[in-house]
């Protein structure tokens, strides 16, 4: 049973004391109410607003009004950039809390991209395992090598796999191994260098363009 802001009840939308996540609830409420007349309770209810403080504010209160599951999403929430950010932003704080048994992450993009995020956006907040994480830094003065393209190309490596690993692209020795010794494996730069490395110990010092193909060989000697 799905509200959202272009779809609230009439007499409700009208209303000038309720706020917008208010008139989200009492909509649903009234929708909810029509239903249980008839003895139907295989309910699930979604709320979606395309702000992402009123959409928490309405799911807060369905937690505390409905005893049925609730599916969270931020409608209408941009392409995909503005979407991913609005989207976690609205969604994190409210699974965080235990609230909500479903997600859609709404994106003006390909329909993949919203699997993708809502995969990505879960695990981070260890709700889902079955995907990858990527740790890299954001470079600085002392990188030396190319962290962007190695980082985008090891994570495409660990999408494709499935893998449930944690590897770390870093642009330096100096700061690299340490700041990602939680990480599985990892691959550190230094001068057209990178240092390989396994759950923080030091394995051995590749070329710049072989460092990519000695990475994936020792994850998959491991895997195999
Ligand atoms: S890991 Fe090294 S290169 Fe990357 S941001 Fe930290 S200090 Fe800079």
């Amino acid at each position: 049973m799905g509200v959202n802001s272009g779809s609230l009840d009439k007499d409700i939308a009208e209303n000038s004391v309720f706020s917008h996540a208010e008139k989200l609830v009492a909509s649903a409420q009234k929708h909810v109410a029509i239903l249980e007349k008839y003895g139907f309770h295989d309910i699930v209810i979604s709320l979606k607003g395309s702000n992402a403080i009123e959409t928490i504010e309405a799911y807060r209160k369905a937690a505390k009004t409905f005893p049925y599951p609730l599916h969270l999403g931020i409608t209408e929430a941009g392409p995909k950039d503005i979407g991913l950010i609005r989207s976690a932003a609205g969604l994190a704080p409210l699974l965080i809390e235990g609230i909500g048994d479903t997600i859609r992450i709404s994106l003006s993009d390909e329909p993949e991209e919203e699997i993708l995020a809502a995969k990505r956006l879960l695990h981070d907040l260890d709700l889902y395992e079955r995907y990858p994480t990527i740790i890299s830094c954001p470079t600085c003065g002392r990188t030396q090598v190319n962290v962007v393209p190695m980082a985008k190309r090891v994570l495409a490596y660990l999408e494709e796999h499935n893998l449930n690993l944690k590897v770390a692209v870093m642009g330096c020795v100096v700061n690299g191994p340490g700041e990602a010794r939680h990480a599985d494996y990892g691959l550190a730069g230094g001068n057209g260098t990178w240092v390989l490395f396994k759950k923080g110990k030091l394995l051995r010092t590749v070329k710049e363009d072989e460092a990519f193909d000695a990475l994936i060989a020792t994850i998959e000697k491991d895997i195999a």
